[in-house]
C-alpha cells in the first residue's frame, strides 16, 4: 500500500494498541476523542493531499529504493529539488490546516539516520545502513507515519546524563540481550506521538564515551510494549468539549504533544540504528535539527491563514481601507514571505552526502529557524492589533444560538451590514486560535522552542557562520596586510 487514503489511515490507528492518559485517565480509542481527533484530521491532510493530482509533485517522491510512487513524508531527499519541495510541502500543509501537521518530525528522523548510519558503517564496519534501509522499506510500503523522537527530559541541566541523580531522564540502554536491547527513559513534547505508527528514537545531544549507553538510537511500533504516552494540555483546550463548535476556531483542525514513557521497552536489533556509537550523537542531532528547522516552513502555510484572517476580519470591520490597517497587512505578509525565503534557501543551498542523502544548507537552515522563533510573534501581534479586543471579549457560540442572548448579539455585534454577525464571530475565533488559543502552541510556542530553542540556533550560527572569510574581506579592503 504505497499510498494510503486518509480513511485508510484512520483505520489504521484504530488497529493500534495505544497506552493514552488524559486527564488522569487512559483513553480507550485516540482516534475519536475529541481532543484529540483534530490533530488526526491534521495528520491526515498529508494523506489527503498526496492522492489529489494537483499536489501530486509536491506531496509525492519516488522512492530510490523501489521506484515506487511514495508519499513525500517517507522520502529520503535525492536532489536539491527534492528539499525545495519539501518546504514547499511545509507551507501547502500549513495553509490548508491552520495547525501543526506533525509529520515531519519522522521525515527529517528517516533523512537524518539515513546519513549517519551510512558515516557509522563507513568508519566502523558496523551494518546499520542495511538495518536501516530495510527498514525505510517497510514505511514507505506501508505509507506510515513516524515519530521522531529527540527531546529528553534533561534534569538538571548543568549536569550530562551519566552523573544525573535519576539515570533515566535521558533514554537509555539498561539491557542487552542476544535478540535486541531493553531501553528505558521518556521523550517530551513529542507532537503527533498518538496519530504515528511508529516512534523513531535518537539521542537529544551529543554525547560523551561515559554516556556511551545514552548513544543510542531505534525505532518501536507505537504500540510496543511498555510505551505510554500521556497528552499535554493546550490553552482553551476543554472547548473541543464544548456541544457547539464555533468558539474552537479552528473548526477541524489542531495538533498535539505528549510526553511517551519507555519504561523498558524491548527493541530487536534489527531496529536499533546506533548503539553506544557516542561520537556520531552530535552528528545524529545536527542533522534531525537542520532538517526540522527547515521543516518550520509549516509557519508560514499558517501565517498565510491568520494573514487571510485579519485582511477578512478588517474587511468585515469596514476598516481594510485604513492606510495604517493596509501598511500592517504589509508587514506581515513581508515577515512571513521573508520566513519562506529562509525555507527554500536552505533548500536550495542544499548538498549531496556521502551516502547520496541531500541535506540543506545548515547555517541557512538554523537563520530559518531563528526568524521562526520571532516573526510569527510579530505578525500575531500585528494580527491581534488590526483584529480588535471583541475577538477576546465576544460572547459564546451558545449565547449566538440562544433565544434570549442571540438578538443581543447579532445587533449589536454586526459592523459591515452586508456582512452576517457570525462571520465576523468566526473569523475572529480563528484569530483567538492562531495567536492564544489551542493553535498558539502551533502558531508560537512551537515556532519558539520547536527543533530547538532560540539558543540552539545561535550556537550553530556561531560555528557554522565563515568569520575568517569576513575578516579577510574586510582586511583587504581597508589595505591590512
Ligand atoms: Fe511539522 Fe511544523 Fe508541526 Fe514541526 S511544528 S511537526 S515542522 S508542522
Ligand atoms: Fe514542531
Amino acid at each position: 500500500m504505497p499510498l494510503m487514503t486518509s480513511e485508510q489511515y484512520e483505520e489504521s490507528l484504530r488497529d493500534l494498541n495505544l497506552l493514552v492518559y488524559l486527564f488522569g485517565e487512559r483513553i480507550g480509542n485516540p482516534v475519536d476523542h475529541p481532543i484529540i481527533r483534530p490533530s488526526m484530521r491534521a495528520l491526515a491532510k498529508t494523506y489527503d493531499l498526496a492522492l489529489r493530482p494537483e499536489f501530486e509533485d509536491i506531496m509525492t517522491a519516488t522512492s530510490h529504493i523501489t521506484g515506487k510512487k511514495i508519499n513525500r513524508f517517507t522520502h529520503i531527499h535525492q536532489s536539491i529539488e527534492d528539499l525545495v519541495k519539501k518546504s514547499k510541502m511545509g507551507r501547502l500543509l500549513g495553509r490548508e490546516t491552520g495547525c501543526c501537521f506533525q509529520r515531519c518530525v519522522g521525515m527529517d528522523a528517516l533523512n537524518a539516520l539515513s546519513i549517519v548510519t551510512y558515516d557509522i558503517d563507513a568508519k566502523n564496519g558496523t551494518e546499520y545502513y542495511q538495518r536501516f534501509m530495510k527498514y525505510l522499506q517497510y514505511v514507505q510500503e506501508n505509507d506510515l507515519t513516524c515519530d521522531g523522537a529527540m527531546t529528553d527530559p534533561k534534569g538538571d541541566r548543568s549536569l550530562p546524563p551519566h552523573k544525573q541523580e535519576d539515570p533515566d531522564l535521558f533514554v537509555h540502554v539498561v539491557e542487552e540481550k542476544t535478540d535486541g536491547i531493553v531501553v528505558r527513559g521518556a521523550k517530551a513534547h513529542q507532537t503527533g506521538a498518538v496519530n504515528s505508527h511508529e516512534i523513531i528514537v535518537m539521542p537529544t545531544m551529543a554525547m560523551r564515551e561515559d554516556d556511551a549507553e545514552y548513544a543510542v538510537a531505534f525505532a518501536l511500533p507505537s504500540d510496543a510494549e511498555g510505551i505510554i504516552y500521556i497528552m499535554g494540555r493546550q490553552s482553551c483546550d476543554t472547548r473541543k468539549l464544548e456541544p457547539t463548535t464555533m468558539d474552537v476556531g479552528n473548526q477541524l483542525f489542531g495538533g498535539h504533544e505528549a510526553l511517551v514513557v519507555l519504561d523498558n521497552v524491548f527493541v530487536p536489533w534489527e531496529r536499533v540504528f546506533m548503539y553506544k556509537e557516542f561520537e556520531f550523537a552530535g552528528q545524529l542531532v545536527e542533522k534531525f535539527a537542520s532538517y526540522h528547522r527547515q521543516s518550520y516552513a509549516c509557519k508560514v502555510g499558517v501565517g498565510d491563514v491568520l494573514i487571510g484572517a485579519v485582511q477578512t476580519a478588517a474587511e468585515y470591520n469596514g476598516v481594510e481601507k485604513a492606510s495604517h490597517v493596509k501598511d500592517k497587512i504589509i508587514e506581515m505578509n513581508h515577515l512571513n514571505e521573508t520566513l519562506y525565503c529562509g525555507c527554500i534557501a536552505c533548500a536550495s543551498e542544499g548538498h549531496r552526502e556521502p551516502n547520496g542523502t541531500y541535506a540543506v544548507n545548515s547555517l541557512l537552515a538554523n537563520v530559518h529557524k531563528q526568524n521562526v522563533t520571532r516573526f510569527p510573534y510579530e505578525i500575531a501581534r500585528l494580527a491581534q492589533d488590526v483584529a480588535g479586543g471583541l475577538m477576546v471579549t465576544m460572547p459564546s457560540e451558545q449565547d449566538l444560538r440562544s433565544p434570549e442572548t442571540g438578538k443581543w448579539i447579532q445587533k449589536y455585534l454586526k459592523a459591515n451590514p452586508n456582512i452576517p454577525t457570525e462571520d465576523r464571530m468566526r473569523i475572529l475565533r480563528l484569530i483567538e486560535n492562531i495567536t492564544l488559543g489551542a493553535g498558539a502552541v502551533g502558531y508560537l510556542t512551537e515556532s519558539m522552542h520547536g527543533a530547538g530553542s532560540p539558543q540552539a540556533q545561535r550556537i550553530m550560527i556561531s560555528r557554522l557562520v565563515q568569520m575568517n572569510l569576513k575578516q579577510a574581506a574586510a582586511k583587504k579592503i581597508s589595505g591590512i596586510e
